[in-house]
């Protein structure tokens, strides 16, 4: 099956939204990609076209049944003018992990990245170039067979969507405050918490919500069981550094393995900390915090890349984390990874593709 792509360049550019309010996920460049996929002839017709909405018949799989994955990941415009992806074969695997568990075809890893490069070059002067703006790219497939009835689809679309995104922090980073959610669950071994499929986003809605009436931020997500362990932070991974331990729970089949979560770990193992991936239980951490050998927690992930935890409330009671402030070890870590994505910093592990 040859996979070239047909490009259909738009005659109608859109005037492009002020730099400096841009937000997240509010505004979409010019083109898209597509392509589709058919049992018996695979994934074909690869094109980038025109931005625009899509037709589909009511009946479509995905509306009915939630057969549709995501990814996220970031382009960005360097000092010296060059186009940087972070890891995006990472996103690539992790796709195709998604898919397997969603039963929807994989894709070809090397395609995948060429269609994110060629359609990121088309639309190349959608990068925002000031400090902390990206290009965030959003791939996704969802299940088009217009039959009803409970079974794998016959067809797809796989479609990449690219949004020019703000600064997270624009007063540099901040510690937020989180909610130690006991009573709605995220995820459960055996279920599709390692997979990034829609249906465990729209499941967390309701937690996220009820958390910011009370005037949280984000909700930590316990295990699905025992309600015990810690999991991710909204949609973070999350990490504890007890004295002078950093300790980020292990991926059992219920936590999302981020790339940002990777990428910590590797950095704090080449600056010589000691990193544990284990089951770490809620009550440890407020313990640890009793001690006084609380000393960060912070969550990982492609949006905000490093974001601190502040403030914990776990059954009404809070505690305050590293005194409300955002903690050395958080800060290098959020420096390190921003400076190597924007091409300041040496790419010493060869994490971006340009
Ligand atoms: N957990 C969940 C549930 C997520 O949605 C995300 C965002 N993709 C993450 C963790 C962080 O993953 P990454 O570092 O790859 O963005």
């Amino acid at each position: 099956m040859s996979h070239e792509i047909r490009i259909d360049k738009t005659k109608s550019p859109k005037a492009k939204p002020d730099q400096s309010n841009l937000g997240f996920g509010k505004y979409f460049t010019d083109h898209m990609f597509i392509m589709d996929y058919t049992e018996g002839t695979g994934w074909h017709d690869a094109r980038i076209v025109p931005y625009g909405p899509l037709e589909l018949d009511p009946a479509t799989a995905a509306l009915h049944y939630g057969q549709a994955i995501f990814e996220g990941m970031k382009a960005y415009n360097t000092q010296d003018g060059r186009i940087l992806l972070f890891r995006p074969h990472k996103n690539m695997q992790r796709i195709n992990v998604t898919n397997a568990r969603m039963c929807i075809p994989q894709i070809d890893e090397d395609f995948f990245v060429d269609a994110v490069k060629a359609l990121v070059n088309i639309d190349r002067d959608w990068i925002p170039a000031s400090q902390g703006t990206s290009l965030y790219i959003r791939p996704f497939i969802f299940a088009t067979d217009a039959v009803l009835g409970v079974h794998p689809s016959n067809t797809y679309k796989f479609i990449v969507i690219l949004s020019p995104v703000g600064a997270y922090y624009s007063t540099g980073i901040n510690p937020v405050k989180i909610y130690v959610e006991n009573s709605y669950v995220r995820a459960v071994k055996g279920g599709t918490g390692f997979a990034k499929t829609c249906g465990n986003y729209a499941a967390s809605l309701k937690a996220q919500a009820e958390a910011a009436e009370k005037g949280y931020i984000q909700v930590l997500w316990l295990d699905g069981v025992e309600k015990k362990y810690v999991e991710e932070v909204g949609s973070m991974n999350v990490f504890f550094k007890i004295n002078g331990e950093v300790i980020t729970p292990s991926l059992e089949g219920s936590i999302l393995p981020g790339i940002t979560r990777d990428s910590t770990i590797h950095l704090l193992k080449s600056m010589g900390i000691k990193v544990t991936e284990r089951r770490i239980a809620i009550q440890e951490v407020f313990d640890a915090h009793k001690a006084g050998l609380l000393e960060e927690a912070f969550g990982t992930g492609t949006a905000a890349v490093i974001s601190p935890i502040g403030e914990l409330n776990w059954n009404g009671t809070g505690i305050i984390v590293n005194n409300g402030c955002t903690g050395e070890l958080s800060s290098h870590i959020y420096d390190t990874i921003t400076g190597i994505q924007s091409g300041e910093l040496p790419d010493t592990f060869n994490w971006t593709v340009e």
